[in-house]
């Protein structure tokens, strides 16, 4: 989930949403969070797996409607616990390596795991303007 944590706010530091606030005047009522879901995921996922994995992202909301904020330190393994979600959830929206055009940016290939085209990216040239390629490592 992409949530933008709030200027200042930490989790475990209630947020009082409405009042006067220093920041833009959408950040005075608790936001309406997205959840972006992958067809891969949905796909790959069982029933199970999906309905923690779930929760995991409910948790994440709950922590940032309350806090402005959400990570996935001691208070949140705690919630997820308590209501039976993943701690860590499975990702397959997110490949491990993305491999991009270095004169236009674009995104050319993912990669979920090393493989000649990670480990020799520059050697390669993209479709689009025949440029080297770069790879970018998600970071866990
Ligand atoms: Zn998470
Ligand atoms: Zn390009």
């Amino acid at each position: 989930m992409k949530t933008p944590n709030v200027e200042g706010a930490t989790v475990g530091e209630p947020r009082e949403w409405t009042g006067a606030s220093s920041q833009s005047a959408e950040l005075d009522i608790a936001p309406t969070c997205t959840m972006s879901l992958s067809w891969r995921a949905f796909e790959s996922f069982d029933r199970g797996e999906w309905t923690a994995t779930l929760r995991h992202e409910l948790v994440h909301v709950e922590q940032f409607q309350a806090f402005g904020a959400t990570d996935h330190g001691p208070a949140f393994k705690r919630r997820a616990e308590a209501v039976d979600a993943l701690v860590r959830v499975r990702r397959f929206a997110e490949p491990k390596y993305t491999l991009t055009c270095e004169a236009c940016g674009a995104d050319v290939a993912y990669r979920y795991r090393e493989c000649k085209l990670v480990r020799e990216s520059s050697a390669y040239r993209s479709a689009c303007c025949e440029a080297p390629l770069n790879c970018r490592t998600r970071q866990e």
